[in-house]
């Protein structure tokens, strides 16, 4: 194979091209991405960047010669507009193309628009890139009222880190509680009490009909039962949607994300995608509501699949089999969780004098844990699930229970 193009120089395209070169690849290898920075962590730009305590330089996967040691061909700023499958190219949008021999996607995913009218005013945001941290740190000085439309984990990093700078901070949730989507109600409720005891209130079960402007600018957020809240800033953190577009008008397989098998090729053998863009098979994922097939938005996922495609690249294929697991820090607490669990997984708490982990059970088999300041349990439940292991819910509630003899 003589030449790789990536597509996408974020967390997975980034791995990709380094693990290629780890692994011994002689090829040329270009990595094409539309951002004008060299690749970067996107993890602290809703926690210690946004809290100024690093600066850009403290974000970068690695400095600038790290790519010119490596023969990394960093297209900075560069958009890959069109791919030609039968010509094996793609099209650039500063009007060249670059042919492949093998062609990674790795496009990541947007933010998901608010849909109401106001969106558009001025002083609402959202946090993807570094750009819009940037803009947000900016934002941030010299006002009072932040509105936070959904209490995901972004939103609520963000809310975690305005509160703390004694800013008025209120958070807008359709569901019922806080991180619905991902974490049991046990988990749920305890981030709700951390938040409000650091002064942020909640608003659960409300919908936003409409931004409200005064000359131009975001003054207000009013929901669906008719209330009208005072904004100087609003957040928008309602989900993502994958960067699909170019694999979909390429004819590939999408769905919610690139279709890719279990060695993460898509339709196309001369094509492979990974990371938050791509939907692909997991044990892990038996039993859960889309069957048995994912799409997973997290920093382990992105590395491990760069890292599995690389591998096959260069001639040592594997299925990927990586155990999913993520973390989030809000304020002082972390939250991790190793695995997938199904909304209505039974939970069954292990509380520890710091800090408890909720063990989530799907058929009587052991689906994921959420760990609050319990970095070992987290750790211990990375190898369970790897191992395939179970533990009973008796187990899993007893401290005195060693997590860790039965995970080695
Ligand atoms: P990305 O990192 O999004 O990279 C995709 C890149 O492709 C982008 O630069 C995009 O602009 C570019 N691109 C798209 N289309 C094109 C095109 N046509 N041509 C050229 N370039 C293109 N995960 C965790 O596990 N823990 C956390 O605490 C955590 N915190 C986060 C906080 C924030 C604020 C955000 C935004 C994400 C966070 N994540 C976290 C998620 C994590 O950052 C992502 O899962 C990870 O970045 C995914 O990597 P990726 O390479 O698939 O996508």
């Amino acid at each position: 194979m003589d030449r790789i193009v990536i597509v996408g120089a974020g967390q997975a395209g980034f791995q990709a091209a380094a693990s290629l070169r780890e692994a011994g690849f002689s090829g040329s290898l270009i990595l094409v991405g539309d951002e004008a920075a060299l690749p970067y962590q996107r993890p602290p730009l809703s926690k210690a960047y946004l809290a100024g305590k690093t600066d850009a330089r403290g974000l970068l996967l690695r400095q600038e010669s790290f790519f010119a040691e490596h023969r990394i061909d960093h297209r900075a700023g560069t958009r890959v507009t069109a791919l030609d499958r039968g010509a094996r190219q793609v099209r650039l949008s500063d009007g060249g193309s670059l042919g492949y021999d093998h062609l990674i996607l790795a496009t990541g995913t947007r933010n998901r628009t608010l849909p109401v009218p106001g969106a558009d005013l001025a002083g609402v945001r959202q946090l993807r890139s570094l750009d819009d941290a940037d803009a947000l740190r900016a934002a941030i000085e010299g006002i009072r009222r932040i509105v936070v439309v959904g209490a995901g984990f972004i939103g609520l990093e963000f809310a975690a880190v305005c509160a703390a700078r004694g800013l008025s901070v209120t958070v807008i949730e359709a569901a019922e509680r806080v991180m619905a989507r991902a974490v049991s109600p046990e988990t749920s409720q305890a981030f709700r009490a951390f938040h409000e005891e650091a002064g942020v209130a909640f608003l659960f079960g409300a919908g936003v009909t409409a931004i409200e402007g005064e000359g131009g600018r975001v003054a207000a957020v009013r929901t669906a039962d008719g209330q009208s809240l005072p904004a100087d800033l609003v957040v928008v953190g309602i989900g993502v949607v994958p960067n699909q577009e170019l694999a979909e008008d390429a004819g590939l397989a999408v769905r919610d994300g690139i279709e890719v098998d279990a060695f993460l090729a898509t339709s196309d053998p001369a094509i492979s995608a990974i990371g938050d863009c791509v939907r692909f098979p997991t044990r892990f994922a038996a039993g859960l509501p889309g069957g048995d097939r994912v799409r997973i938005e997290s920093v382990q996922n992105a590395v491990d699949q760069g890292r599995c495609l690389a591998a096959r690249l260069i001639g040592r294929p594997a299925a990927y089999d990586a155990v999913p697991w993520f973390w989030s820090d809000q304020g002082p607490r972390k939250l991790q969780i190793a695995g997938l669990a199904a909304p209505d997984d039974a939970s069954v708490l292990r509380r520890a004098s710091a800090g408890f982990s909720v063990f989530r059970f799907r058929d009587g088999r052991l689906s994921a844990v959420e760990s609050v300041d319990r970095a070992a349990d987290h750790m211990a439940a990375r190898r369970l699930l790897a191992a395939g292991r179970t533990l009973t819910p008796e187990q899993a509630s007893d401290p005195g229970f060693d997590l860790k003899a039965l995970a080695t």
